[in-house]
């Protein structure tokens, strides 16, 4: 459906641009408009916090109105903001994401804090530095935090996706971060090595679910960082079938999952016979989101 087009008011104040904005994105039913108004604006004119607030009362500049309509454009297309400013923060630090990865989750948090408490009591022999690995690396949130947070660890990450590696990359680069990279389906990349951890936040939304998510999720995220096959839990199948590719198999494993998907995994960690304690996190709305498998 075509929709009219935000044209900017000539001769506004900021604050009158704010108010043009958040009532145009309320109006074609953007959640939280005036957040993401807020926002755009703030990239548009390169101002944050207190710098965007003491702007108010200024008038907005000429040569910024065509940038400013077009991301509020975009957003009213259901672009996620994220996508249109570029950034994500995570860890409290900013990470660089295009449309060809899944823009990280606040909940990932938690799984790289599990990585690192457990990881903590892997303690590897003198002068030995334990090696870490993430499945599916997308803008490399997991993987470059690990490496800035754990010092000394080896990092090395995958992506089946050659675009969501290039992102990857810059953002270790972006952040000062260690980390390999390597292209390639889910553990196969590291065939014949010896990872001490293993993590992944693999894609686990069933295929038949995916139509029913947010459309800012459905159709703009990418689809391999959401679709986990039938039941949303291929991936995990084929990691544990992969896992004989390994020289050993890692004393500590650690998944993020969907809802309903726990009971499953930690079965499936079971099964697998290598690690003796098995640990379910819930996140902060108490939904099972993180199963690790640790070998004492
Ligand atoms: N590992 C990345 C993250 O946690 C990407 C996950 C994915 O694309 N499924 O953000």
């Amino acid at each position: 459906m075509e929709r009219n087009k935000f044209a900017l008011t000539p001769e506004r104040s900021i604050r009158e641009a704010f108010l043009e904005a958040s009532s145009f994105l309320d109006g074609v039913g953007v959640l939280e408009p005036q957040r993401n108004a807020q926002l755009l604006l703030e990239h548009v004119l390169g101002l944050t916090g207190t710098a965007y607030y003491l702007a108010l009362g200024d008038g907005f500049p000429e040569d910024r109105r065509s940038d400013f309509e077009d991301v509020i454009n975009r957003k009213a297309d259901g672009v996620p903001a994220q996508y249109i400013i570029g950034e994500q923060e995570f860890y409290g630090r900013s990470f660089g994401v295009t449309p060809a990865v899944l823009i990280p989750r606040p909940e990932t948090e938690l799984l790289v804090e599990a990585v690192l408490k457990y990881g903590n009591q892997l303690a590897p022999q003198p002068g030995e530095r334990l090696t870490a690995v993430d499945i599916g690396t997308g803008s490399g949130a997991i993987a470059v935090t690990l490496a800035l947070e754990a010092k000394g660890l080896r990092m090395l990450a995958s992506d089946i996706s050659p675009q969501a590696l290039d992102v990857a990359r810059r953002n270790a680069s972006r952040l000062g971060a260690d980390v390999e990279f390597r292209q390639g389906n889910l553990l196969e990349p590291f065939a014949g090595l010896a990872p001490d951890m293993i993590v992944s936040n693999p894609p686990y939304i069933p295929a038949s679910d995916i139509e029913e998510l947010q459309p800012e999720v459905r159709d703009h995220e990418p689809r391999t960082a959401l679709d986990g096959g039938p039941d949303g839990l291929y991936p995990y199948r084929v990691m544990m079938d992969q896992l004989p590719l390994l020289a050993t198999p890692p004393r500590l494993i650690a998944f993020e999952l969907g809802m309903g998907q726990a009971q499953d995994v930690a079965d499936m960690l079971r099964a697998a016979g290598h690690w003796d304690e098995i640990v379910t996190i819930p996140d902060l709305a108490g939904i099972d989101r993180h199963v690790l498998g640790i070998a004492r």
